[in-house]
This record gives structure tokens, C-alpha cells and sequence, in this order.
């Protein structure tokens, strides 16, 4: 099993000290992410396991653990080719590009298309990410805020329906999916968001799909849900 992380912030690692495979002699896991300054996935993945934060600490993990640095570059795995990019999310966060059968889906969760937190991206990241998730058949793309929220919010490290709508268009995307929805935000309103930014796309004369990231629903190449 591999597990592939963009970073280490508590929304994306909290529920490992509670997977079960952990925990199966059986199981070998694999764990691929982006080192932080000088601290590696292994000591970035255990640390959550300390005793202040979990009774279990990471010697009684049962299965067999490999880890392994993805700062930049590629990675290959089966029939799966991955490349990552470096994006503006507080730490060193990254996003994928997944490419497998000759379709591409990009994952990028955090994401601020419009920020300048990190001046190490400039002058061209936008342009780079366009490029990066140039006609991805699916791209999931961070849609943390509304317009409105985002002048209270700018410099958070996410972006707005809008500027993902943006992006998806810019890339020539075929499919696109807001996702790392606000925690307060209520299905209703994310139903809204999603009719007007159809509405957007359409005015636009894209052809783009459009829909909101939601649990349990199977994602196909073929453009159905
Ligand atoms: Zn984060
Ligand atoms: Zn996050």
C-alpha cells in the first residue's frame, strides 16, 4: 500500500494513528511525502504518536513501514507515474499529478492561486500551474472561500471557487472538483456555489464539468459520475 501526502497539517495525518492497517503484521505501507526543512516523513509521521498526543507509540505499529521523501520530481509506482509541484500553502506542500491509462487527475488540496506568501514560487507560479494541470482529465482544487471571505482570509494558503474556476478553465481541464471545502460550509451552500459557478463556466462557452468533491462517490474516466 502507498499513501501519498501533499503535507503534514492536522486535516490531512489525524486519522493515521487509527488506521487499522498500521496495525496488521500482514500489511506493508509505504508513506511518500515532502520532507520539512530537516525533518523527515518518518519523524513528521511518528510524531503524532507521541505519548502526549496517542497511548500507542510508533514502535507497536505492526505493519512494515517504508518512507519516502517527495519534495519534487516524480514517482513511479505499478502502472502509476506521479510528478508533484511545489504550491502556497503554509510548510512545504505539494500537489499531484497522477497519470495512469492515459488519463491525468491532478490532486491539489491547498493551494493559494491568487497569494505571494512564497517568493521562492515567483514570478511565474500561476503560469506553472496552469501548465501543471494542463488538460488534466480531473483536477481537485482546493475551494476553501467565497469572494467575499477570501479578503479576511488572503495569505491562509487556499483559494476561492472563482480563482479554481479560473485555473480549470486556464488549464482546459475536463472535469473539475472544488474540494477542501470550508468545515462551517453547509451542503446547501456549497450546491449554490457550485449553480453559479456553472453558470460562470457556461458564459464562457466552456464545456467544463463542474461539481463539488463529496464522499463516497466513484469518480470515472469517461466523464460519469
Ligand atoms: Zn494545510
Ligand atoms: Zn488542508
Amino acid at each position: 500500500m502507498h499513501i501519498f501526502l501533499t503535507h503534514f497539517h492536522w486535516d490531512h495525518i489525524q486519522g493515521f494513528p487509527f488506521f487499522a492497517p498500521l496495525y496488521d503484521p500482514e500489511d506493508v505501507i509505504k508513506v511518500i511525502g515532502p520532507k520539512q526543512k530537516d525533518i523527515d516523513v518518518q519523524n513528521l509521521f511518528a510524531g503524532q504518536m507521541g505519548p502526549i498526543y496517542f497511548p500507542v507509540p510508533f514502535s507497536l505499529v505492526a505493519a512494515e513501514m517504508e518512507f519516502e521523501h517527495l519534495n519534487d520530481g516524480g514517482y513511479e509506482v505499478g502502472d502509476f507515474e506521479l510528478e508533484v509541484m511545489r504550491v502556497r500553502h503554509p510548510s512545504f506542500v505539494i500537489g499531484y499529478k497522477i497519470k495512469i491509462d492515459g488519463h491525468v487527475i491532478c490532486f491539489i488540496p491547498d493551494n493559494e492561486i491568487e497569494g505571494d506568501m512564497y517568493p521562492e514560487l515567483e514570478p511565474d507560479f500561476r503560469t506553472r500551474l496552469v501548465d501543471f494541470c494542463g488538460d488534466a482529465d480531473l483536477l481537485l482544487h482546493d475551494s476553501m472561500y467565497t469572494e467575499d471571505e477570501y479578503p479576511h482570509r488572503h495569505g491562509w494558503g487556499h483559494s476561492t471557487f472563482e480563482q479554481t474556476l479560473q485555473l480549470g478553465l486556464d488549464a482546459g481541464v475536463n472535469k473539475l472538483l472544488f474540494f477542501h471545502h470550508d468545515p462551517m460550509r453547509t451542503d446547501y451552500e456549497i450546491s449554490a456555489i457550485v449553480a453559479k459557478m456553472r453558470e460562470h463556466a457556461a458564459r464562457s462557452g466552456s464545456g467544463m464539468i463542474i461539481d463539488a468533491a463529496r464522499e463516497g462517490v466513484d469518480y470515472r474516466m469517461d466523464g460519469d459520475a
